[in-house]
């Protein structure tokens, strides 16, 4: 008999997001035809930009040429695309060797499959609340999981302790869910944190790009130190709308080397073993959006999303409650009126005003009391979104 993989039977139900349709449906049933403002989803609602879909235009007419086609694709990424990524980042004066970024099908995929590199019998320190994915994914490979709470008191943002000390430790800035962003400071005690302990950082830097205060760090290699304890992961979903197109980066410095092993050859090992590279037509659509005038025009977009974000902010600020940025990422993580739990105030919403969002219990124990609204509504949702709100916080 084939035995299964028993962690999987320790996996929580996926109860969050199923949850929230139930209770959606079950209000629908009894109101049908009632229109809801979905301010709950983490997915983007703009089109690729116009010089992305251009270029994958001209990548589909290249397939279809005999002396333009390409057949398999090198498995790390395509050089030029590599290239382009390394040029991203010496905008910010990180230097990095194109052999040194992985182009990926998206952060999802990465921050699952980059678990090979790793000792399975190793911990992971996962600060909650946390994206989801990071616990099922450790779950998944039978790990030891170390749950780092965090609160309104440190801003959602904990620091190094003794508890800390994990083989892997996870950080993903801006954050989702809650839209908090390490300082460089904050990253510099984190670097410094994983040198002494030999361990290895994955951050998650998939909302990059909606970092506005140039103060902040956008990648855990302007952080001196970082290439001998860091492995970043990069997705252009939020930063360009790739959600449904895929693709992504991940950036292992060939510094990162532990008991003589390069983490750099293994995950080149890895992917000319378990991929066979990433579409080409996919690659050059990525490839645009580094171009000045893909920057230009997905900033646009990323605008328009910060936009629904101040429409928001304003009635939260209006009705003097907490909240947790909303300036340098596309999430609102509002601590709920009147001492009121997650879930009570998703069913407040719904019932009361027909908006639905993100109860914080769902991202681990310490998001119980708060609320994630995610800003990637169209603009006439969240504007109907923010007057009813408003309307109901002066009740
Ligand atoms: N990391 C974080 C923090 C996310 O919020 C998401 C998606 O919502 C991802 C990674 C996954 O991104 P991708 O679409 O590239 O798989």
């Amino acid at each position: 008999m084939t035995a299964p993989n028993r962690n999987y039977a320790q996996l929580k139900d996926a109860y969050l997001f199923s949850n929230i349709a139930a209770r959606t449906s079950a209000y629908l049933k009894k109101h049908p035809g009632t229109y809801l403002y979905r301010m709950g989803i983490g997915d983007v609602t703009l089109p690729l930009c116009d010089a992305v879909i251009k270029a994958l235009h001209e990548a589909v007419d290249d397939q279809a040429d005999q002396a333009r086609f390409n057949g398999y694709m090198p498995e790390c990424g395509m050089p030029s695309l590599r290239e382009t990524i390394a040029a991203y980042y010496r905008k910010r004066n990180v230097r990095l060797d194109p052999e040194e970024v992985f182009v990926s099908s998206g952060a999802s995929d990465e921050l699952g499959d980059i678990l090979d590199l790793f000792d399975r019998l190793g911990s992971s320190l996962i600060m909650e609340p946390a994206y989801p994915a990071y616990v099922d994914a450790n779950v998944m490979a039978g790990r030891k999981i170390i749950h780092l709470p965090s609160g309104k008191e440190n801003g959602f943002l904990p620091m190094p302790c003794e508890e800390a000390a994990a083989d892997l430790i996870y950080l993903c800035s801006p954050n989702n869910p809650t839209g908090a962003v390490f300082s460089r400071d904050q990253l510099e005690a984190w670097v410094d944190f994983a040198n002494d302990h030999g361990s290895i950082i994955l951050f998650d830097a998939a909302y990059e790009a909606f970092i506005e205060d140039d103060t902040l760090p956008h990648s855990i290699f302007e952080i001196p130190g970082a290439e001998t304890c860091a492995v970043e992961i990069c997705s252009l979903s939020k930063t360009a709308g790739f959600t449904g197109t895929r693709l992504g980066y991940t950036v292992i410095p060939k510094k990162l080397v532990r008991e003589g092993v390069s983490f750099n050859d293994m995950w080149v090992r890895n992917r000319t073993t378990k991929t066979n590279g990433i579409s080409y037509i996919l690659q050059k659509g990525g490839a645009a959006v580094f171009t000045d005038e893909g920057q230009r025009q997905i900033k646009e977009n990323i605008q328009y999303y910060k936009e629904n974000a101040k429409l928001l902010m304003e009635v939260f600020d209006k009705a003097g409650l907490w909240y947790c940025r909303g300036k340098n990422a596309p999430y609102i993580w509002l601590k709920c009126p009147h001492g009121m739990d997650s879930w009570t105030f998703f069913d407040y919403l719904l019932s009361e005003i027909q908006v639905v969002g993100t109860p914080g219990e769902g991202f681990g124990s310490c998001g119980e009391g708060y609320f994630r609204f995610s800003t990637f509504s169209s603009r006439e949702d969240t504007k109907e979104a923010a007057g009813r709100l408003a309307e109901l916080l002066e009740r």
